[in-house]
């Protein structure tokens, strides 16, 4: 018999991968959590059946959510983490030893706790002396923040269930005063290319437009997710992330990244052309 794993991407695509076993099976407060083995992908989770993260292609996501600020502006020194509860994002902060402090607020501490326990390779850096957990909603600890981040990592689910409030008006406003007056805020921006996934990442985009006078959008392939074809958000209220990127101070620090490099973080903002067209005729 054979066991596969299939995720409906749009009420007419669905994306399979073949199982070798369920891991685990669980209903948190907040979500249902499921832990699998396959073959290609190594073991993977989704929430509520959408894919968060598989062995095998994790570093992508991971590797572009957090060098792209960090080659940005290499004085980062105070972070805050919002979701990311399978510690890949940690991770690769944590390998700025310039990085002061990693503030990480997670929603549900049962997703933690399953990547600690089957996740190993990207929860390992969970317990750096740099990093603070917080097991709260992301949107309420922002709230009464001010002037305080230098970065700002939106590592989320999609925008419904618990993830629903990180894609909000009132959450972008609230990180833009939680920064402090050169702060960056980067955030999963869903994928452009399914029409309900698109709205998403119009909308957000439309609201970080509102707020901050540096927005654009940046791109990565990330097999597991809807299209393969994902975006992050960049926005910052000094920097911009081609001109000011000091490629050279960046490869001096020897990081060795299985995905990022300093040619593609020029690359990626370099977007087709229906993608330009969905960010300007972004609306609410
Ligand atoms: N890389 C993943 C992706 O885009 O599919 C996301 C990774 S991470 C697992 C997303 C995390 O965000 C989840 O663990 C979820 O519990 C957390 N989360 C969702 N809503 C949240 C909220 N309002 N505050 C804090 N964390 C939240």
């Amino acid at each position: 018999m054979e066991l596969w794993y299939t995720e409906q991407h749009t009420d007419d695509v669905r994306f399979s991968i073949k199982v070798e076993s369920q891991l685990y099976s669980g209903q948190s407060d907040f979500q249902r959590i499921d832990v699998f083995e396959s073959k290609e992908f190594g073991k993977f989770f989704t929430l509520d059946g959408l894919m968060m993260v598989t062995e095998k292609d994790e570093f992508i996501y991971h590797d572009m959510i957090v060098h792209v600020p960090m080659a940005t502006n290499p004085d980062i020194k105070k972070v805050l983490v919002i979701g990311a509860g399978d510690g890949g994002t940690v991770r690769e902060l944590t390998r700025y030893e310039t990085i002061e402090q990693i503030d990480m607020v997670e929603i549900d501490k049962q997703v933690v706790d399953i990547s600690l326990e089957f996740f190993p390779l990207t929860s390992s850096k969970l317990n750096d002396p740099r990093v603070n957990l917080f097991y709260e909603d992301g949107l309420k600890f922002v709230r009464n923040k001010v002037n305080e981040y230098d970065l700002i990592i939106v590592d989320s689910t999609d925008p419904f269930g618990p993830g629903e409030g990180l894609f909000t008006k009132e959450f972008y406003g609230n990180c833009f005063k939680a920064l402090n007056e050169t702060g960056i805020l980067v955030n999963q921006h869903e994928s452009p290319y399914y029409s309900s996934y698109a709205a998403s990442m119009q909308r957000a985009h439309k609201r970080i437009t509102e707020f901050f006078p540096m927005c654009s959008v940046y791109q990565a392939h990330i097999p597991t997710y809807p299209s393969g074809h994902w975006l992050f958000g960049f926005a910052s209220k000094k920097f911009n992330p081609l001109t000011d990127l000091d490629a050279a101070r960046w490869n001096a620090l020897g990081l060795k990244t299985k995905y990022y490099n300093t040619d593609l973080h020029t690359g990626c903002f370099a977007l087709p052309n229906y993608v330009k067209d969905l960010l300007d005729q972004a609306h609410e």
